[in-house]
């Protein structure tokens, strides 16, 4: 008998546990018939936990932690101030048994998750494939398999949710370059990929969303609509209160889906009527932002939504009938609805699950780079080695030599970001590459990143004299990491592309005449008296042009002037080259 893997969806507000069962995915339910354990987790005094839908129950009345998934492998000046609002600095949340990182609290449910899993199937399950939204970073990514580890769970793949979604749909089956839109609104997130079927195997194209726009939002919108109607002061609600009118609000949600007016009630506070049509029309920024994630996965992938072959929705959201409107009016397509949306993710994994414990056929996931990958080189500028929505697995690499004579050692910065200048973009890491001294452009340094199935990055540095070898694990290394709030950097990639070009170009043109310069004197000194006057003259102008142009810090007019100096000292140049085979003066 093969070994049995389970499939876990572990999401932000609800997660679940699946396996393949003679050749379909099941979800495996808890000792009340659910499949769908709520992401929640209450510490007791004297080490007790409680997870699920008993946690859950014990909110108002206590402290219950939710939605730690936003907060996995951060640091806490990446938060923003409603997450920093409540985590300490380092990214803790102190509990009647200590502090808990977002990985232990995680564990918690997991550790739920393989309870569930292991009384079902009657066998102490050990693995599991874990998922984790496309533009997780590594260290988010790494955080997820840590928090596996604390539950006695080996996480031997990591998936991302649309690839995973994917699979439930069984669009592995869909022809040769086939291309789908993977649709994901949940409780707290939103995204949105592309896929495309290359040889036979899945790769996410392009991905975007919003990590705070889900069904949190909607039902907070309803409370705000309810309390209006009923002219309550709801800010100033305590924790029960608070607890029962957002477990009213979510009611109301979820039964406006199939009816078109319900009743809001809190008992002995009032009740009021909300219709869909109401609701809907409340709704509409929601919808223009996800509208405008969609469209700009779909520029981002250079995709017509004439070339998709099937929109998928899944996340438990999408199950609200304007939501699936909006959608098919952006895609001009009929969304594929067809799986259970909030088990779709579950099932997938459980998929991927059987094919990794050899119960299913092989079929190949591919995941994308959400940002690109790069080192800094000289003159501060980022080089990517690489670039964003690369697939994964892979590895890319380059040679870099020494900036100065005697240098022994090099800084490797490891960077992620879309932007021209290195200091704009997130460290993942650092090293020092050390190297035997040599003049000034002689050392060889070979640099390679190499992406796993996992998606984490290991970095590697190779002195090419002596063959020494530097390795640093960025993916275990979660505190240097920076945040991948994807969004935001391509989008001020795109908001700052004049000024970082601008920027690049001035650097590039500065170490240009860094070099030129120092030469020209040099040759001037030596064959200066060999010039024709007037030659002479147009070099010395030509350089003055070039320490006044660093001076001005016009990138355009150093380059124009670096390049005239470049033209200018021609003769001087072959003058010297002459010099060195001893031409020159050999006749004077
Ligand atoms: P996540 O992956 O973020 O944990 P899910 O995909 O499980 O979330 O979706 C949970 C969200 O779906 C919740 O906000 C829940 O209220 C919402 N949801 C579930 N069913 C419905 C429904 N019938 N109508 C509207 N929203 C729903
Ligand atoms: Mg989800």
């Amino acid at each position: 008998m093969s070994e049995v893997i389970v499939g876990i969806d572990l999401g932000t507000t609800q997660s679940a546990v699946g396996v393949m069962d003679s050749g379909f995915p099941i979800l495996l339910a808890d000792e009340s018939g659910s499949v769908l354990t709520p992401s929640v987790v209450w510490y007791g005094v004297d080490g007790k936990v409680e997870v699920g839908q008993r946690a859950l129950r014990r909110a108002g009345v206590d402290r219950v932690f939710a939605s730690v998934k936003s907060l996995m492998g951060r640091r806490y000046d990446e938060l923003d101030e409603s997450q920093k609002k409540v985590v300490s600095e380092q990214v803790t949340f102190s509990t009647a048994s200590g502090e808990k990182s977002p990985e232990e609290i995680s564990a918690e449910i997991l550790k739920e998750l393989k309870a569930i899993a292991s009384q079902r199937l009657e066998i102490e399950v050990g693995k599991a494939v874990v998922t984790v939204p496309a533009y997780f970073n590594d260290a988010q990514r790494a955080a997820t398999k840590r928090a596996g580890e604390l539950a006695g769970l080996e996480v031997v793949r990591i998936v991302s949710e649309p690839t995973a979604a994917a699979l439930s749909y069984g669009l592995d089956r869909l022809k040769e370059s086939a291309r789908v839109a993977v649709f994901d609104l949940g409780g707290g997130t939103f995204d949105v990929s592309i896929l495309e079927m290359r040889e036979g195997v899945f790769e996410v194209v392009a991905t975007a969303g919003d990590t705070h726009l889900g069904g949190d939002d909607f039902d907070e919108l309803l409370l705000r609509m309810a309390a209006k109607r009923l002219s309550v002061e709801w800010e100033g609600f305590d924790g029960l209160e608070r607890a029962r009118w957002h477990a009213e609000a979510r009611r109301v949600k979820h039964e406006l889906t199939g009816e078109n007016e319900v009743v809001f009630r809190i008992p002995f506070c009032g009740e009021c009527v909300i219709s869909r049509g109401d609701f809907e029309r409340e709704m509409s920024p929601f919808l223009d932002r996800v509208e405008g994630c969609c469209r700009r996965a779909l520029v981002d992938a250079a995709m017509e939504v004439s070339e998709l072959q099937a929109v998928v929705m899944v996340g438990g959201s999408s199950r609200i009938p304007v939501v699936q409107e909006r959608v098919k009016a952006v895609f001009e397509k009929e969304p594929d609805l067809s799986q259970h949306p909030d088990e779709a993710i579950a099932r997938g994994a459980a998929i991927q699950a059987g094919v990794l414990a050899g119960t299913v056929r092989e079929v190949l996931l591919l995941d994308v780079t959400p940002l690109s990958l790069g080192i800094e080189t000289m003159g501060g500028l980022m080089n990517v080695l690489i670039p964003r929505n690369t697939t994964i697995p892979c590895k890319a690499g380059e040679m870099f030599t020494n900036a100065a004579d005697g240098q022994k050692s090099m800084k490797v910065r490891v960077l992620q970001g879309e932007r021209e200048l290195a200091a704009d973009n997130w460290e993942l890491g650092a090293f020092e590459v050390e190297f035997q001294t040599e003049r000034k452009g002689q050392a060889r340094v070979g640099v390679e990143f190499r992406i796993d199935s996992d998606g984490i990055l290991s970095v590697l540095a190779r002195d090419i004299a002596t063959g020494q070898d530097t390795v640093i694990d960025v993916g275990s290394a979660a505190v240097d990491v920076a945040e991948a709030r994807v969004e935001k950097m391509v989008s001020e990639s795109v908001e700052f592309a004049f000024e970082d070009m601008g920027a690049r170009v001035f650097e590039e043109a500065r170490l240009k005449a860094e070099e030129l310069l120092p030469a020209v004197e040099v040759a001037l000194g030596q064959l200066g008296g060999h010039l024709e006057s007037e030659e002479r003259d147009i070099i010395e102008k030509a350089r003055d042009a070039v320490v006044s142009a660093i001076a001005s810090g016009s990138g355009p007019r150093l380059k124009a002037s670096v390049e005239e100096l470049d033209g200018a000292t021609e003769t001087l140049a072959a003058m010297l080259v002459d010099l060195a085979s001893g031409s020159l003066f050999s006749d004077s």
